[in-house]
């Protein structure tokens, strides 16, 4: 890996070279990932490599169209210009200027699951100490006008929301009353097991078009084991909810996502058929975090990153088998890393941004009133580490951005910048997570060659490459319509 020095632009013959970074490729150590500042790549042979390095590419080469077409080298500095790039730099970064578009409000810790894995530390249903005061609401209300997005995603989340629905119904009617001057484009939703949905909540979730976000983590046995209950019955309630919530919302407006357990490993055929025989066209295999019960289960429930790659391996092998046999069924986070290399826009999914997404493309609302740039920062709360509060939701966003806390992790949320990443190929693709990098490894800069972070996204990076690489030309569409599709909405946080 390796990032193009400034002198690179001294005089070749014939061309300059632009700011690149290239890496072997595993599968084949004889060539090499180039890519380009602003994320045009190519693969090409090691030999013809260090020839553009050389400077001995001629312009009459197809080669060195490929080359200039993709911004690895220009011309002649008096005729061209960088423009192109700079253009698809700001495109690739659009997320930036739209200010958090995810507002995630916590209404709620209490839980009537107790799953192992659970990332918030849920409490017992009775406890209502745990839940979101209206006068705490009513500020939050406040403070999420007061960004600047145009879009607005609020993410209803809990512990199991649908416990304090009042809460929800109170929210959502005052941000709807207050968005008739403000006009934003709002979206509801709702992270929930969706149990014990009543026909009430689900007439006012029409009424405001909610899109529903479930747990599903595959089929009965496997996801009663993940989720228990006392009275083992928690798929029976997830399938009931999810059919009568796609009954009144629409059959689009119920997703699901799985949550990977070390006995999920062994079943990625199963999951992924759960998931088509419910009539899903889309999956989400997310890895454990380590936060909440989770940590505190590691040791039974943990596994390491190669084997979640070999699950992943797997359940794409299926994944394509079943586009092969004309169901389409796409794997989200593939789907995301995907469209980064297939196509020059920028994505709303905040955990894969740089800048990071925490404070700049999401914002939580916790249910003591506490506001944290994100997800994992509230999740490192309830566990009793509360480094990364951005401060009260009684005092102003400005108030929130100029805290220390804010630029601790901008300083860390730059991927660009950072140690290994700065020479990796794959960084016009992927992300810094400052906050992840600190629940792993106490530090939010890290050390991406032993970070669990790093390991994931390489190696995801590598795995869908090659399978695009070798695939026949049908996987390839398949892989590539994934990625094309990616321009609808991004997935949300997690589900409950
Ligand atoms: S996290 Fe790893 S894969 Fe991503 S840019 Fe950094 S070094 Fe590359």
């Amino acid at each position: 890996m390796k990032f193009a020095p400034r002198s690179a632009f001294v005089g070749q013959p014939g061309y300059r070279l632009l700011p690149m970074r290239f890496r072997r490729l595993p599968w084949d150590e004889s060539r090499v990932l180039v890519s380009s500042m602003a994320g045009d790549w190519m693969v090409m042979p090691r030999a013809e490599f260090e020839r553009v390095v050389e400077g001995t590419v001629a312009r009459e080469e197809a080669l060195f169209a490929d080359l200039e077409a993709r911004h690895l080298v220009m011309a002649d500095p008096a005729i061209s210009t960088l423009a192109p790039l700079l253009s698809q730099y700001r495109t690739r970064k659009a997320y930036i200027e739209r200010g958090p578009c995810l507002h995630i409000f916590v209404v709620s810790l209490r839980c009537h699951h107790t799953c192992a894995y659970c990332q918030v530390s849920r409490q017992p249903v009775g406890e209502t100490t745990f839940d979101l005061t209206p006068e705490d609401a009513r500020h939050a209300v406040d403070r999420l006008f007061e960004w600047p997005a145009p879009d607005l995603t609020v993410e209803f989340q809990g512990g199991e929301p649908l416990l304090h629905f009042e809460r929800v119904r109170t929210l959502t009617k005052a941000i709807t009353e207050r968005n008739r001057s403000e006009k934003r484009n709002l979206r509801f939703v709702i992270a929930s097991t969706l149990h014990d949905l009543t026909d009430d909540q689900l007439a006012f979730m029409r009424d405001h078009r909610f899109e529903l976000s479930t747990s599903l983590d595959g089929p009965e046995w496997l996801h009663n084991a993940n989720r228990p209950r006392p009275e083992r019955d928690s798929y029976r309630r997830t399938i009931e909810g999810i059919e009568r919530g796609r009954k009144m919302l629409g059959e689009h407006a119920v997703s699901a996502l799985t949550t990977l357990t070390r006995r999920s490993l062994d079943a990625p055929v199963e999951i992924v058929d759960e998931y088509r025989k419910l009539g899903f066209h889309s999956i989400s295999l997310r890895p454990l975090s380590p936060y909440g019960f989770a940590r505190k289960t590691e040791a039974r429930t943990g596994y390491s990153i190669d084997d979640f790659l070999r699950f992943y391996r797997s359940a794409l092998d299926h994944l394509l088998a079943v586009n092969r046999d004309g169901y389409f069924m796409e794997e989200t986070y593939g789907r995301l890393l995907l469209s980064q290399l297939f196509t020059p826009f920028a994505h709303g999914y905040v955990d894969l941004r740089s800048p990071t997404g925490a404070g700049l493309g999401a914002v939580v609302y916790d249910y003591d009133g506490l506001v944290y740039p994100s997800d994992e920062a509230r999740m490192l709360a309830s566990m009793g580490d509360r480094s990364f509060a951005l401060g009260h939701v009684d005092e102003t966003v400005a108030t929130w951005l100029a805290s220390p806390v804010m630029q601790k992790v901008l300083e860390a949320g730059v991927a660009e910048a950072l140690p290994t990443c700065a020479d990796c190929a794959y960084v016009p693709f992927c992300g810094a997570d400052p906050i992840d990098h600190y629940a792993r490894q106490g530090d939010t800069i890290g050390h991406r060659p032993t970070s669990d972070f790093c390991r994931k996204q390489m190696g995801l990076f590598d795995l869908l490459l090659r399978r695009w690489e070798q695939g026949t030309q049908e996987e390839r569409e398949i892989l590539e319509g994934w990625a094309i599709r990616s321009t609808r909405r991004e997935p949300v946080g997690e589900a409950a």
